[in-house]
């Protein structure tokens, strides 16, 4: 077994998020600006090297395996990809493969997504308005997405809402929202709006609602209890006693929470990114390209860039500006 994947912090790196494709079949607002110009297709790893890349990682001690994007599922003959990462969960060396998508394919992919392995999947939702949700979006439309989320519930897939906390846009929802997981067993998580990329005109600080409201807003309404649960990001866990839901809150800006950090980010360029929060990178394509039937080099670049990865990020809206403002979006490394 080869020596597993120690960063300069001690910590063990064990997740591995990969991004397959910069290009999306939704434009949301916080994420993309309307006209993006992605990627030309020679400059994306094949479905071939990123098999290699992942097996890779696994070889070197990642158990946990999420596929993002982009929208991972719009990438032509994707699932050839998640059928070929199923021998890994087969032999016991993976222990989890997800994914993260908006939803508008799960309802053609969700039993071939169960039949390779994968038992969860997160759901990005902001909202359960149809009108709102095709202004978030701009290219969205509701019924598609939550006929995925039947088609995913239905094939046995474990379902976790993603939902971006946006101010005056889906605070007054977070009732509507919370019992609707609710009803269908869905776990509910919130994430802060983070200052990715270039977004054309959306005034990103009008955006951010903290989580300490949303919890606030919770507390007016439920007795909450926190859950010690930790998956090693930078999600914190409580549960509603009322409904016994758990609902998670992810909060990179108001609470920095990297020291337990065990994952690391590759684009569908093969680019490592060691934070999201950081320009710390290294190209793992090029040893991967230049050596097609020998994994060493790769695997000594995969060490290089671990022995790089950086403390923590630097976000920071409490001075009412951009500090800490990514130039990449989020669709780059996939959340
Ligand atoms: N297309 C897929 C989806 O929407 O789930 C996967 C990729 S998307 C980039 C991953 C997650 O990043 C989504 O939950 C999305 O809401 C979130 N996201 C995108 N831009 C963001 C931003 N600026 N701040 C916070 N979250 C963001
Ligand atoms: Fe596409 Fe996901 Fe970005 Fe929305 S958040 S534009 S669905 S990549």
């Amino acid at each position: 077994m080869n020596a597993p994947l120690i960063d300069p912090f001690a910590r063990a790196i064990t997740y591995l998020r990969v991004s397959v494709t910069d290009r999306c079949d939704f434009r949301c607002v916080y994420c993309m600006s309307e006209n993006m110009t992605f990627l030309p297709k020679k400059e994306l790893l094949t479905l071939e090297e990123l098999d290699r890349l992942c097996s890779s990682f696994i070889g070197l001690g990642v158990e946990k395996l999420r596929i993002t994007g982009g929208e991972p599922l719009v990438r032509r003959d994707i699932m050839t990809f998640f059928h070929g990462m199923s021998r890994h969960l087969e032999a016991g060396t993976l222990k989890e493969l997800t994914l993260t998508t908006n939803g508008s394919q799960l309802e053609r992919f969700a039993s071939d997504l169960y039949a390779a392995g994968v038992r969860r999947v997160n759901v990005s939702l902001d909202t359960l308005d149809d009108d709102k949700f095709a202004q978030i979006t701009r290219w969205g439309r509701l019924p598609q997405v939550l006929r995925g989320i039947d088609a995913a519930q239905a094939a046995g897939l474990r379902v976790k809402l993603n939902a971006v906390a946006l101010k005056g846009f889906n605070e007054d929802e977070l009732p509507k929202i919370t019992q609707w997981c609710a009803a269908r067993d869905i776990d509910l998580t919130w994430i802060e709006v983070m200052p990715m990329g270039d977004i054309g005109n959306e005034d990103r600080l009008g955006q951010y609602w903290s989580l300490s409201d949303v919890r606030a807003a919770y507390e007016s309404a439920y007795t909450l209890r926190d859950l010690d649960e930790r998956t090693g990001g930078p999600a914190r866990y409580i549960r509603l006693e009322e409904t016994g839901q758990k609902i998670g809150f992810i909060t990179p800006l108001s609470h920095n929470f990297c020291e337990s950090c065990n994952r690391v980010r590759i684009t569908c360029t093969g680019e490592i990114f060691l934070c999201l929060g950081q320009e710390d990178a290294a190209d793992l394509r090029a040893p991967l390209r230049a050596h097609p039937h020998d994994n060493a080099p790769l695997e000594a670049a995969i060490r290089d860039a671990i022995s790089h990865k950086p403390k923590g990020h630097d976000f920071d809206y409490s001075r009412q500006q951009l500090d800490g403002q990514m130039p990449r979006h989020m669709s780059h490394t996939g959340g």
